[in-house]
């Protein structure tokens, strides 16, 4: 992995003379530092509060900057609501610069690490905004390939924001196999079966829609399906398919049926995993509350709905 060392300047400088002022720091990932800045453009116009993503720009390593091309290039050309907007990329010094619409609210994989788990209506609007995204890519023959709660961000009003395409890729036909990538990525309790068997098919868009139904039984129940404590022997269980529902014991948060039938129309073969209009259409968004509006408290209290 690469680290990152460069001291960060206060204030750096995009082409078209707009001004960075570092604040915060957000977190860091694999191969970058992500800050909280105030953009200016002089006078002219008030500040704007963005993130700062600092990527060395002398990346020793081929494959990793090959990477992060590739997540520009797909990233830039994304515009959904429930994607993290690409707003810009600049050189200075000797880092490159990304500037990215600011998720004050850190990521779903915080919240969870707060909350350990989460309520039915809170799943239901983060699964429908996360569906829309993921429709959003897969109509644009793009697959994200690395969906997990920590790359769920969220928003100064709690919406789900799908961000790091560090790992997606753009498929030339969605039917095309020749086409389909064949590259072993991913976090191991979110790798679909499919990719474990590395046959020359490759692998397609259907490895996001495993993701949800991971992410799905992952906020209800605080932990992923499969887990073990080596990754190893989380592969062996994704490859049988063996998981289970715990008795949480909660009475508030007592996995309905409806999830638990959700969860399992996913977690299959490729060829039987449902696509995103199915999903958003079965019972679990249909009968239960959908929060319109959430507070940020949600982040570390579970809600109250009245
Ligand atoms: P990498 O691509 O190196 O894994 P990430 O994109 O995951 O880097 O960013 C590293 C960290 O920075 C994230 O875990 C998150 O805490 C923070 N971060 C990234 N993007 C944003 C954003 N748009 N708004 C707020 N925080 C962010």
């Amino acid at each position: 992995m690469l680290i990152h060392t460069d001291p960060t300047p206060p204030v750096v400088y995009d082409a078209t003379g707009l001004q960075y002022q570092t604040e915060k720091q957000l977190g860091r990932g694999g191969f970058a530092i992500c800050w909280q800045a105030q953009q200016t453009d002089g006078d002219r116009t008030p500040s704007k509060t963005v993130a700062l993503k600092i990527v060395r720009s002398k990346m020793e390593h081929t494959k990793l900057a090959k990477k992060f091309v590739t997540e520009l290039q797909i990233h830039s050309k994304l515009h959904h609501p429930h994607i993290v907007e690409f707003l810009r990329a600049f050189a200075f010094e000797s880092s490159t610069y990304v500037v990215l619409e600011i998720c004050p609210n850190e990521s779903l994989a915080h919240c969870l690490k707060k909350r350990s788990y989460l309520s039915m209506p809170e799943i239901r609007r983060y699964i429908i905004q996360i569906c829309g995204a993921v429709k959003y890519l897969h109509m644009h023959n793009i697959v994200h390939r690395d969906l997990k709660t920590g790359n769920l961000f969220l928003d100064q009003e709690m919406n789900v924001k799908v961000g790091d395409f560090g790992l997606a890729a753009v498929l030339v036909g969605p039917d095309d196999a020749a086409m389909r990538r064949t590259t072993m990525c991913g976090t191991p309790n979110y790798i679909a079966p499919e990719v474990l068997e590395k046959s020359d098919k490759g692998h397609n868009e259907k490895v996001d829609i495993w993701a949800i139904g991971i992410i799905a039984y992952t906020l209800a129940v605080g932990k992923a399906p499969f887990h073990a404590s080596k990754p190893s022997e989380v592969l062996v269980k994704v490859a049988k398919g063996e998981y289970t529902w715990p008795d949480l014991g909660r009475h508030e948060n007592d996995i309905p049926d409806d999830l638990r039938n959700l969860v399992s129309q996913i977690l299959v073969d490729e060829n039987s995993r449902p696509g995103l209009d199915t999903i958003v259409s079965y019972d679990f968004f249909k009968m239960g509350y959908i929060p319109e509006t959430l507070s940020s408290n949600a982040t570390s209290c579970r809600p109250k709905w009245t």
